[in-house]
């Protein structure tokens, strides 16, 4: 696979690479303020922790990212189109602040058939998007992505779980696919809670632990398989990261159907 190292447009290494072969990062820090951020802790700290999102300074403007993110877009079209594009890292891409620079770079990805995926924990946009006149095609061509973790109290300013797992429902009513990040798991209990109240309207979730912390290996092998059974009349596809598989002492080879193989091949645009 090409690798990508553009200012706006590159490829994630490491566990993000689990999330998406190609990523854009415009905007460093985020206002949701969540308690466990990673943007918030270690070595990203310094650079990438501030409550308010900053656009990154390799871009002069809002306008000259733009620029660059189309030029970019179009060098690398085979690849980007075939595996499409993963909306953000580094900050929450529907912020106020953030959504429409986002939502102009999107639109360039429709006019060139690049799928889209888009990470948040927003929910106050999703009135504004059902109003827009998306065509099928462009439905067909974007994933609305929630985190779910079931924890209001530890992501402050961000919208809350319920109103997530609603924005889910309308979009999906709407037309829209839907995915869900259940990462991190806060505790067992809150995560599965969220599988069982988005399941329904899911069309995949993504399944990680918080870097660091402790978990009894038993409650986690008794949490997937719990996951993986009330998910699979559903039809939702699940993908377990390899760190959380690692710490079950579980194969990807020998899970089920319904849950992402060995070779990673699932794909959200083609099925
Ligand atoms: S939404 Fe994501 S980027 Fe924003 S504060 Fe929470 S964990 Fe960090």
């Amino acid at each position: 696979m090409k690798q990508l190292n553009g200012k706006a447009i590159y490829s994630p290494k490491g566990k993000a690479g689990e999330y998406a072969e190609y990523a854009c990062n415009f905007y460093v820090g985020c206002s949701n303020q969540c308690e466990y951020c990673y943007l918030r802790k270690g070595i990203g700290k310094a650079t990438l922790g501030g409550d308010k999102p900053t656009l990154k300074k390799c871009f002069k403007g809002e306008k000259h990212a733009l620029e660059v993110f189309e030029k970019e877009l179009k060098q690398n079209l085979p690849e980007l189109q075939k595996r499409g594009l993963f909306f953000s890292f580094t900050t929450d891409p529907m912020l106020p602040e953030t959504m429409p620079l986002h939502g102009l770079a999107v639109g360039k990805c429709f006019d060139n058939n690049v799928p889209v995926k888009v990470l948040t924990k927003r929910a106050d946009w999703v009135d504004y998007i059902l109003e827009q006149p998306f065509s099928e095609r462009e439905k067909k061509m974007i994933a609305f992505g929630f985190t779910l973790t079931g924890r209001d109290d530890l992501e402050p300013n961000a919208s809350t779980n319920a109103e997530r797992i609603e924005a889910m429902y309308m979009l999906h009513d709407a037309g829209f696919k839907t995915w869900a990040s259940i990462e991190p798991v806060i505790t067992f209990a809150s995560s599965f809670k969220m599988v069982i109240d988005s399941r329904h309207f899911c069309d995949l979730f993504k399944i990680g632990l918080e870097s660091g912390k402790k978990y009894d290996k038993g409650l986690l092998r008794r949490f997937i398989d719990d996951v993986i059974e009330y998910t699979e009349y559903f039809g939702c596809k699940l993908y377990f990261k390899d760190s959380l598989l690692k710490r079950a002492g579980i194969n990807r080879e020998d899970l089920p159907p319904n849950c992402v193989n060995v070779n990673r091949d699932y794909n959200m645009f083609n099925n």
